[in-house]
């Protein structure tokens, strides 16, 4: 993996990441929640765990990360085990465009 798929990874592992539940820890946001589901008026932390495997907004994204792993969609931990898995998660992060400010558009291949 390159650095900024590791970079990524370590972030999602370590939870300190720029979604709202760690921003809002580090007093860089006014809320914990999540933005999508905010908007809905349901308030959710938007934690690594509900980017990745709960909130709404990004149901086609998952469904494609679901075709490209199976059932290990469905795990935070099985998606961070192997590389072949992170290396699919970091894809699907790009294609939920949430942390692009941070990390930018995904490099062309
Ligand atoms: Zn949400």
């Amino acid at each position: 993996m390159g650095k900024r798929q590791t970079s990524l990874i370590v972030q999602l592992r370590s939870g300190h990441i720029s979604l709202n539940l760690h921003l809002h820890r580090i007093h860089k946001s006014d809320t914990p929640h999540c933005p999508h589901c905010s908007l809905q008026g349901r308030r959710i932390p938007e934690s690594v765990k509900h980017f990745i495997l709960e909130c709404p907004a990004y149901n086609v994204e998952r469904f494609w990360l679901r075709g490209k792993v199976g059932r290990d969609a469905n795990s935070l931990k099985a998606l961070l085990a192997k590389e072949k898995m992170m290396k699919a998660l970091v894809a699907y992060v790009d294609r939920t465009k949430r942390l692009r400010n941070i990390f930018g558009d995904a490099p062309p291949n």
